[in-house]
């Protein structure tokens, strides 16, 4: 099926709040949100990703997900995204929310889910809804069949590509009936363009998100992973791309909020907005607020880095919780990341970095 890759405890309580400006990192940053990586696995194959076939061993138990939730937020996260891999592969996600939900720790404000929506029916929906679930971001990278299908790295060309685009926006419905309204901004649309490859899709993908009354927020193509071969001319900067929406359908700035990857544009005709994360041609380092934890229980504190830490041996049940909230602590206090910063200074490309599938994005 797939194309290109070239490889193959219950419920959540309080543990006592932190005051979050006490626990800065290296360059003055607070904590606040936690992505967590449920499973590395996918069920497309982004030639831009390339995703792992099966997940590494060792991965999270729903109590060590739920430990370290709870531990996250008495340090500051008060949003968790779940992301993967492909999420809606995971049998752990509605346990995780349910349980979440039992005892929701203070602090927590929001769960979003980023998804390729494939697996989304009307009853995963209502069922994540009802677990709990805040927002939802769908991933979908062209609104033309056979861009589609090369973009998700799946054998079959327009035909295949027609078959995934009818999946997506019906899961994207199902997500809006079941409660996720985009004009709340509960229900969002991704799309990495890749310069030369499907950047002919931006018109396409506007027209296909404004009538649909749902923001899109175009992803300049990152040089996570050392399996897609990126190269920097394969990017299309940020303000490329608002340019040539605007073309068609003229916008106004509205800003990047304080912490979020996404600059806003507004559509002067009041059909909404449109968001561009422009983490090569535009950082957004001096801000970043994030972890990502993989499935197996790797943290990382840049989207960009080549090594994690192992967090398992402190989320087990036998440890005191106190153990991996000063572990948690240590890793965000000393933390220096800057890489997209320090790359557009240095022109660093070369550094290996883990793959995105892992990391979730
Ligand atoms: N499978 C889910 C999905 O596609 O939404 C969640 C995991 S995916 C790794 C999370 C996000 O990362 C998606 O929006 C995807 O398009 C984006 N992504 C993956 N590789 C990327 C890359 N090299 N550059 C920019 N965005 C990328
Ligand atoms: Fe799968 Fe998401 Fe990676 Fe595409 S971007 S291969 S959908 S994990």
């Amino acid at each position: 099926m797939f194309a290109e890759c070239q490889q193959a405890e219950g419920s959540v309580g309080v543990v006592g709040m932190t005051d979050a400006t006490s626990n800065l990192d290296s360059h003055g940053r607070p904590l606040g949100v936690l992505r967590l990586s449920l499973t590395a696995r996918c069920n497309l194959a982004c030639p831009y990703c390339c995703p792992d076939s099966r997940d590494p061993e060792g991965m999270l138990e729903l109590q060590d997900q739920l430990r370290l939730i709870r531990v996250a937020c008495s340090l500051g996260v008060h949003t968790v995204r779940l992301t993967g891999g492909e999420p809606l592969l995971s049998d752990r996600l509605e346990p995780l929310l349910t349980s979440i939900a039992l005892g929701r720790p203070a602090g927590l404000k929001e769960i979003a889910l980023t998804t390729n929506g494939v697996l989304l029916s009307p009853e995963r929906a209502l069922r994540l809804r009802r677990a709990g679930l805040d927002r939802i971001t769908i991933s979908l990278d062209g609104a033309d069949a056979a861009s589609i299908a090369r973009m998700a790295g799946v054998q079959g060309g327009a035909k295949a590509g027609q078959s995934l685009l009818n999946q997506v926006l019906s899961g994207l419905e199902a997500a809006r009936s079941a409660g996720f309204d985009p004009s709340q901004g509960a229900l969002k649309l991704n799309a990495v363009i890749q310069k030369g490859r499907n950047d002919d899709q931006l018109i396409p993908l506007a027209r296909l998100a404004r009538d649909r009354g749902v923001e899109l927020r175009l992803i300049e193509y990152m040089d996570v992973g050392s399996r897609n071969g990126w190269s920097l001319n394969q990017v299309m900067p940020a303000l490329e791309m608002v340019q040539r929406v605007a073309s068609h359908w003229p916008l106004d700035p509205v800003g990047r909020s304080s912490s979020s990857t996404t600059s806003r544009w507004q559509y002067r005709d009041g059909a909404g907005h449109l968001g561009v994360i422009a983490s090569i041609s535009a950082p957004f380092c001096g801000d970043c607020n994030r972890i990502r934890v993989t499935a197996d229980g790797q943290i990382f504190t840049c989207l960009f880095a080549s090594q994690g830490a192992d967090l398992r041996p402190y989320l087990r049940a036998s440890e005191p919780e106190a153990q991996l909230r000063e572990r948690l602590s240590d890793l965000w206090t000393r933390r220096s990341d800057r890489f997209s910063e320090e790359r557009r200074l240095r022109g660093d490309v070369d550094k290996p970095h883990a793959e995105m599938a892992y990391l979730g994005g």
